[in-house]
Formats: C-alpha cells, structure tokens, sequence
C-alpha cells in the first residue's frame, strides 16, 4: 500500500492529521455548534425556486464578483454598509483563508488568544504564515490591557479576534478591539462568527469599521442562519480591503448555486432567525442547569456553553455518546463544550449528563 511518506509531500504538512470533528449518525448531535433546527418549510420552497432558476444558466460561469449576495448581506448586516463593504466566500473558514493568503504568508505571522477557534492555527500552517498563540486572563477573558500588551509584544502581521470565542463562548468588548486596532500597524479581523446569539443590543464590531480600514468583521451563514451545509461566510470591512481580496480569490469561487441559495434566505432573515430567541433560551437554561449537576459554565455569548469540573473529559464524552448524545471534547484540561440545541435535544443531553453523573466522569 502507498501511504503519504511515499509522495513528495510538502515537509511542514508531513505528520499532520486533517481537521474535523467526528461526523457521527446519532439522536443528538450537539458538537459543532451548528443550529439545530431545520430551515422552515416555505422558505426551503422559495430556495429551491431560487436554485431551479439558477440551474438554467449553469452552462456559464456565475457571476465573478457575487453582487446581489454582496447587496443582500450588506442589507442585513445594516450599519449603513453597502456592497462594497461586503466579501463572501464558500464559509467564514475559506474568508479567513483570504485573508491570510493576502496579509500572511512566509515571512508573516498570526496572533490569536488561545484557548481559541483551532481552524486558526490550522489556516497559518496551510498558507505558511507563523502562528503566535497569545494568552488571555482568568476565565477566559481578554482584557484590552492583556491583548494590548501582547500585540505589541509580538508585532504581528495580522490578529484574529473570536468575538465570543470559540470555544469558550466569551464575549469581547469593543474596547479590547480598539485598543488591539491602536496598539499594531496590521491587520485585525474580529470573527463574529456567532454574533446573532449576544443579547439584544449588544456591541458588535461593525461599529467600528468606519475609519478603520485594517479592520475587518467576519461573520458566517452557518450558524444563526441555519445554512451550515450551504458553506457561506462573509466580512465586512472598507472596499480596499475587499480589493485586497480579490487578489487572492479563485475566479467564480462563489457558484452559482450558492449565491442563488443565500440570496434567497436573506429575502427571509425573520424566518430564518425566528429560532435565534429559542436556541439563546435553551443556551441559559444549560448555563441555569449545569451547576446544579456538580458542573462549571462558563458565561457565553453564542449557541454553546463551555463548562469545566470535568474529571475525565473523555471518559464523560464516550458516556454521553453511549446515550446518543455527542458533545465536544475541545483538549481544554477538565472542560467540555455542548451546542444549545432544540429543547428537546437540550433536555436529552441535561438528562443524559444527570445519568451518567460526577462518577462517570
Ligand atoms: N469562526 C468560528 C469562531 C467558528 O466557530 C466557525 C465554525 N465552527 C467558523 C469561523 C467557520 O464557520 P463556517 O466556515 O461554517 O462559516
């Protein structure tokens, strides 16, 4: 059998795994922090008139430059953006990737503030930009003198903040951003990849944007919106940036397909936000439950709850699995992180937590 050692494979990918969570068939998938409930019948009709239309014309390249999805996001993100404010690509993950290929590269480097997204140091390796993991304060929090201090410190090219962090659902504030933005001369993308779960009203970096043209807000279609399997993300930032992006884009990147599919949701963001209330709802009422189970959660802004008091992480995840519940064991020592799911999903995974108990753990 050939194996990779027999292909002349670049040397820092050698030893490498893929990343991804196991894709397993159970009841109750809460690990990716996907949103569980399934997009409303009328508006899968409408999506689906959307793509028939769209098939018609498949025998051309689609539209390079993706202008109506650009107009419709910039519509719902709202803050007076317009199109040109606007970039998408086939998920946040592949925007990021973007952005590394255009700022990063050999020679560069990448701060971030571990615990945190791990796409992240996974998007440096795979554009040979330098990862530089930072730290945070007690709890997970990110102080604007704790970041501050560190960007200066490590003058990277470009800093990711996750704004709540993925995966300890921690949320940033505007102050930290803005002191990160003065304190480094690079680029700085805040990933508001679960923005839509923050209390109403809550900041949101998009606010920031005007006169600050290094800055850029990511956001994604995956998760609040209910698209995960569509592959749709996108940012926000001024148009130069936007240009910078283009120069690193695969021609037709966006199908034709997919832009059909989002442009056709966005016409029913109420609809397709309706469960945003609920799946925030079902969020505290795990944060309300776990302590009473002998647990620790963290505070979260997003669709997940981190939670520590977990003696053997392992352990507790293979015994939830053994319940149909999946989970994520994210390698933080004594912690595991749970989606909120529908109420019922979130019900079957507090009682399968309250079964297996402290000893299973
Ligand atoms: N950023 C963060 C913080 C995430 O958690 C995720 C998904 N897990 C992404 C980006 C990527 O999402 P997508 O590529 O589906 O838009």
């Amino acid at each position: 059998m050939t194996s990779l050692d027999d292909l002349p494979l670049r040397s820092d990918l050698r030893g490498l795994s893929p990343y991804g969570a196991p894709q397993k068939r159970v009841p109750v998938a809460l690990n990716v922090n996907e949103n569980s409930h399934p997009i409303p019948e009328p508006v899968a009709h409408d999506i689906v008139a959307s793509l028939a239309r769209a098939v018609l014309s498949l025998n051309r390249y689609p539209d390079r430059e993706f202008t109506g999805l650009r107009g419709a996001l910039a519509q719902y993100l709202g803050h007076g953006l317009r199109a040109e404010n606007i970039w998408a690509a086939n998920g946040s993950n592949e925007v990021l990737q973007q952005v590394l290929q255009a700022f990063g590269g050999p020679g560069r480097s990448l701060l971030g503030f571990v615990p945190t997204y791990s796409m992240y140091p996974i998007l440096a390796s795979g554009t040979g930009t330098r990862w530089i993991a930072g730290t945070r304060d007690a709890d997970f929090e990110l102080s604007p003198a704790t970041a501050a201090e560190q960007v200066r410190r490590a003058k990277a090219d470009i800093v990711f903040l996750c704004a709540p962090n993925n995966p300890t659902g921690t949320p940033l504030s505007l102050e930290t951003i803005t002191a990160v933005y003065d304190a480094t001369d690079g680029i700085v993308i805040v990933d508001e990849a679960y923005a839509e779960f923050a209390p109403d009203g809550a900041p949101t970096a998009l606010t920031l944007l005007p006169g600050r043209p290094r800055l850029a807000v990511s956001r994604t279609m995956s998760k609040a919106f209910a698209f995960a399997g569509a592959r749709v993300g996108y940012l926000a930032a001024d148009p130069v940036f936007t240009d910078a992006l283009r120069l690193v884009r695969l021609p037709y990147h966006l199908s034709a397909l997919t832009q059909a599919a989002a442009v056709a949701a966005l016409a029913h963001t109420a609809e397709m936000l309706a469960m945003v209330d609920d799946i925030r709802g079902q969020r505290d009422r795990i944060e309300q439950e776990l302590p009473g189970l002998g647990y620790r959660p963290y505070r979260s802004g997003s669709n997940f709850v981190l939670f520590g008091g977990v003696d053997d992480p392992q352990a507790t995840f293979e015994a939830l699995l053994a319940e149909g519940v999946l989970i994520r064991d994210v390698g933080i020592p004594g912690h595991l992180r749970v989606s909120a799911g529908t109420e019922a999903e979130t019900s079957a995974f507090l009682g399968a937590l309250a079964r297996v108990g402290r000893a299973g753990s």
